[in-house]
Parts: structure tokens; sequence; C-alpha cells
């Protein structure tokens, strides 16, 4: 409204015109099955996928035209159905440390945020699954936003696609090699496209990031977590856990009143039994709440039974505006950390990275935002605030 009344009255200039809605699918979202099937119901050959298949993720081309092997219908079919790259880049911020942070606008202008890590063990990519997160943990700054929509499939391979283009324009060869879906928003209250994005990245024809080197990261919604178990995707695991007992848990992250400790536990003791694989619990310090000796105890209790299956990250928490949370002491970390070990856990201190470009969860967006908002501000009243 106070958008139209502003403009009234004359012409607006291209950057206030509100960006054409694109409402053909990502070419990204579809996995390579899909994309068969797509093609042999519009009376292609399903070999076709395989060559747009080929010019997408190992190629890496940034259009159809340049697909030189397809026909000139085949192309014009495709740029008349499908986007390419769901993605408008707006900032790129990289850090003394390399981790680059990305914050792209949707189609709808919505914005997301992506961030890239180089670790000791290569290169890995942080994604947004949803924008904005309706589960509202109160120490998490994505929690503050409610969920706007969830991301679509295509939306969230674009965020892969574009950290491996910028890093093929810089000319070293350098892969994106694991992928973590631990950006803004809960994985599994987006499911179906998480699932595809999965596939999508883990195709041995495409990307091919293995399996083992993907993480998804989820607050505890049980019942899915019991169908990922059963998906057949040998994709790692994490449970934010971040603390030992129900009072605590329900405290600072409002799902637990909904699936408390115990059903959470049970639930991941048959993710256990049916894949034998290691589970990931995230645990972020804060001072006073959850970083007592009594509260590792607690935690080793809960673990005790999944031994070597098990293990914690503790995180430092990255201070958000709005709420009065602080980190733990780092005298309380080191004694939690060895009365963990001590216990038979297995347990890392998570390093840090680029904080100074605000490579925390959320950050980028949200400052973004405030920044954008105080101009808003700055140009209806003709003042510039700091
Ligand atoms: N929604 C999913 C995945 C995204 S959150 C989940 O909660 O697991 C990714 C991780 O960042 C979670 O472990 C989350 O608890 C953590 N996180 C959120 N806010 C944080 C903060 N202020 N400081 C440190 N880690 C935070
Ligand atoms: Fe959502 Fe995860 Fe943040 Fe909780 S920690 S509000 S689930 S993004």
């Amino acid at each position: 409204m106070e958008e139209k009344e502003q403009h009234k009255g004359r012409r607006l200039t291209p950057a206030e015109r509100p960006l054409e809605v694109d409402e053909r699918q990502s070419i990204y979202g579809l996995t390579r099955q899909q994309m068969e099937k797509f093609f042999i119901s519009h009376g292609h050959k399903a070999f076709r996928a395989k060559q747009v298949w080929d010019w997408l993720y190992r190629k890496r081309v940034r259009s159809f035209d340049e697909m030189t092997n397809l026909s000139k219908d085949l192309i014009h079919f495709l740029n008349e159905t499908f986007q390419f790259n769901p993605l408008k880049e707006i900032i790129v911020q990289r850090a003394a440390d390399k981790t680059t942070k990305y914050l792209f606008q949707l189609g709808d202008n919505l914005m997301i945020e992506t961030v890239l890590m180089y670790q000791e063990y290569g290169l890995s990519v942080c994604v947004t699954s949803q924008v904005g997160c309706n589960i509202g943990c109160t120490f998490c700054a994505s929690g503050l936003i409610k969920k706007q929509r969830d991301l679509t499939a295509g939306e969230i391979v674009a965020q892969i696609m574009q950290v491996q283009h910028y890093l093929d324009e810089r000319g070293e060869g350098e892969r994106v090699s694991h992928v973590v879906v631990m950006g803004i928003g809960e994985p599994f209250d987006n499911y179906d496209n998480v699932m595809s994005f999965l596939r999508v990245i883990n195709d041995d024809l495409g990307l091919a990031i293995g399996a083992r080197h993907i993480t998804v990261s989820t607050s505890g919604l049980v019942p899915k977590i019991r169908e990922f178990a059963d998906n057949g995707l040998q994709v790692n695991l994490a449970i934010s856990l971040h603390a030992p007992n129900n009072e605590v848990r329900s405290a600072i992250m409002r799902i637990n009143r909904r699936y408390p400790i115990e059903e959470l536990m049970a639930a991941i003791d048959d993710y256990i039994k049916k894949t034998n694989r290691r589970v990931t619990f995230e645990y972020i310090m804060l001072r006073g709440v959850n970083d007592q000796l009594e509260h590792a105890d607690q935690l080793a209790n809960l673990l005790a039974n999944k031994r070597k299956l098990a293990y914690v990250n503790l995180i430092p928490y990255n201070p958000v505006d709005d709420n009065d949370y602080q980190r733990s002491r780092p005298e309380d970390v080191s004694a939690f950390f060895d009365r963990l070990m001590k216990r038979g856990i297995n347990c890392v201190v998570r390093k840090e990275h680029g904080t100074e470009i605000d490579a925390a969860c959320g950050q980028l967006r949200s400052n973004e935002m405030k920044r954008r908002k105080r101009e808003k501000k700055a140009k209806n009243t003709g003042k510039v605030e700091e």
C-alpha cells in the first residue's frame, strides 16, 4: 500500500518496478528419472535427459542455447517450459578464511542465503531449505522470521550451482565436495523438495556429491526421521538437540513439546538400527542454560546406548539481536567437553567460519533486510539513519 502511495502519479523507475514472477519451474528441480519421464511424455527420446544432464552438471553451461547437440526445436521447447537459474545474486562476501556468503533473490523477490566454507576435508556448501522457519527456536535468527514459503527443489539445487559456477569462474578447478542442509529453514518441513534436491546433487552422472559427504540437519520432526530411515539415501543425519532434558529443551525449542526427547531418541535408535549410520547431535552452548556438568552427564546418559554411532558437535552460540542468550565461557565449554569424553562420548567443538562476514545462520539476510528497511525509510523521510 505504502509503496503504491509513494509512486502515485509518476512512472516507476526500472529499479522500483516489481519483477515479473517467472512461473516456469527450474530445470534444476528435476531428478534425472523425472527428466527422462518428462521427455518421453512429450515425445522426445529418453537419452536426451542424459545429454541435458551432462550440459547442466558436467559442462555447467548457463543456458539451453549452449546445448549444441540438441535440436533447435528441443531447445525452443526447453526454453518455453523451464527457467534455467531461479536465483539472482545480490551480495557475495568473502572473508579472510575464504568463507563466502551469498545472498540470493528469488523470482518473487524473497531473499535467501548460502554459505561456502573451506574445510580441511574439502569445500562445503550450506544451503537454505525454506524462506524463514516455523519451528521458532528461541536462539535462532531464522526462527524469528515466520516461514514465508518452502523452497522448490530447483531453488535448492541452484544454490549449489551458483556457488559451483562462481568457483568455475575463478578457474582454480575447485569443486563443491560437501553439502550441509543447515541454512535457514527446517528441511524435514519441506521433505519432498529436499529429497529431490539430494537425489539431483548425488546423481553419479551429475555433480556426484557423495551421500556420505551430505548432511541434513533437523530440529527433530519424528515422523520424518522415520521416513528418512527408509528412503535408501546414504545421507548423514544431524539432530539439533541443544538440551539434555525436556525441561530445558521445551523452553528453547518449541518442537520438543510436540516430540519430546524420549520419542526423538526412540526414532533415532530405530534409524540407527535400520541404517547402521552415525548420527551427529548438535548442541549450542548457551551460558547458564545448558552448559553445566549436570547437563553433560544427562547428555552422556541419553547417548550411552548409541556408543560409537553418536557424535556430539558443541557449537559456539552466534549472538542474535532480540534475545538475551550469551556464549558459554571457554572454561565451561572445555569442562563440558572433557566430561563427555570421559564418559566415552565422541565429541568435537565446532570451529567458527567467517564470523566477520555475518556467517551465522540467517544473519546476512536479516542484516540486509534491516539495511533495506532503513534505506526505504530514509527515502521516504529524506533522512539517513545511522
Ligand atoms: N532447522 C534445522 C536446520 C537449520 S538450523 C535444524 O534446526 O537443525 C542449522 C543449525 O544452526 C542448527 O543446529 C541450529 O540449531 C543452529 N543455529 C541456529 N541458531 C544458531 C545460533 N544463533 N548460533 C549457533 N547456531 C545456531
Ligand atoms: Fe528453524 Fe533450525 Fe532455526 Fe530452529 S534452529 S528456528 S528449526 S532453522
